[in-house]
């Protein structure tokens, strides 16, 4: 299982602050790090442009796609049309809705009982859940991330032949490497900056604070994460209101998406990963009693 996951990355292991303690401590602009490195940046650096810029760069599907959004806009470029810059607008909001989709209904399948495909969604997203603070589970991953953008041009281009196009796999090409890749990027940001305990702009800011409650408060609630995406989930049913947060039920085994912190599964996914994240002995006990220090905050 441990080839499915192509993304090596070499650097030592980066422990980020657990979200929570942002949410918690952050808004009096107290600052609860532990870990020296971020600590560092922090300081040094304010919104800590470079260290996320870094750790973005650490992921290998963020290379891929940068490469490929290159030399598709050199390709577009070449023989432009009027309809491409439509067809770029039409990618990045398909993106945010693609985005919502594949968290609601892929990320989130119910748990399966076979090893394997659980090992999958394991290494997909519910490890994100189990280890929100782990920089190695914290980016979707190049093999699943390919293959559906490939899926997408192979979709878009046969929609747009079947609508008489001509050039209908250039238009794809764009949509897809073009729009959905920039709005992709995108989330990764937010998502990543969602996920550490730095200074925030704005915008970021209200990212945070919602992509919190999907791993504090209800999993099942608040899927979206790039800026703007909160209408998605308010036209699904699945927002929850910031101001009433508080009255809103948390749900039970919040970081094991519902799952006793002990099944069997979740176990053998963390024993299989274990040294590919960096988890260490104290951490996969701590996550299998279900305490706290399941975040690690060394
Ligand atoms: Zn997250
Ligand atoms: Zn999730």
């Amino acid at each position: 299982m441990a080839s499915l996951e192509s993304n090596k990355i070499r650097r030592s292991v980066i422990l980020l602050q657990p979200a929570l303690l942002y949410f918690q401590t952050n808004q009096s602009g107290a600052t609860p790090l532990s870990i020296a490195n971020i600590q560092t940046q922090v300081k040094s650096d304010d919104r800590a442009l470079r260290f996320r810029f870094s750790l973005l760069w650490q992921h290998l599907a963020i290379k891929v796609l940068l490469g490929v959004l290159v030399l598709t806009i050199l390709f577009a470029v070449t023989r432009w049309q009027a309809i491409f810059a439509a067809l770029i607008v039409v990618g990045f909001f398909g993106q945010m809705l693609t985005e919502y989709l594949i968290h609601r209904f892929i990320f989130h399948l119910k748990p399966p009982q076979n090893q394997f495909y659980f090992n999958v969604l394991y290494l997909a997203h519910y490890g994100h859940h189990d280890f929100p603070n782990n920089g190695r589970m914290l980016f979707v991953p190049i093999w699943f991330v390919l293959p559906v953008m490939t899926g997408g041009v192979v979709l878009y281009g046969l929609n747009f032949a079947l609508l008489g196009f001509a050039n209908a796999f250039d238009m794809a090409v764009v949509t897809v490497f073009i729009g959905h890749v920039i709005a992709f990027l995108g989330y990764e940001w937010y998502h990543m900056t969602a996920h550490l305990n730095i200074r925030k702009f704005g915008v970021e800011k209200r990212v945070t604070r919602l992509h919190i409650l999907h791993h504090f408060k209800d999993y099942t609630q608040s899927y979206h994460v790039s800026f703007g995406g909160e209408m998605i989930d308010q036209v699904m049913r699945t927002a929850i209101d910031v101001e009433n947060r508080a009255n809103h039920a948390k749900k039970e085994f919040i970081r094991t998406i519902g799952l006793d912190p002990a099944d069997p599964r979740l176990v053998a996914a963390r024993r299989t990963f274990a040294d590919e994240f960096g988890l260490s002995e104290v951490e996969i006990k701590a996550a299998e009693r279900g305490s706290k220090l399941g975040i690690s905050n060394q």
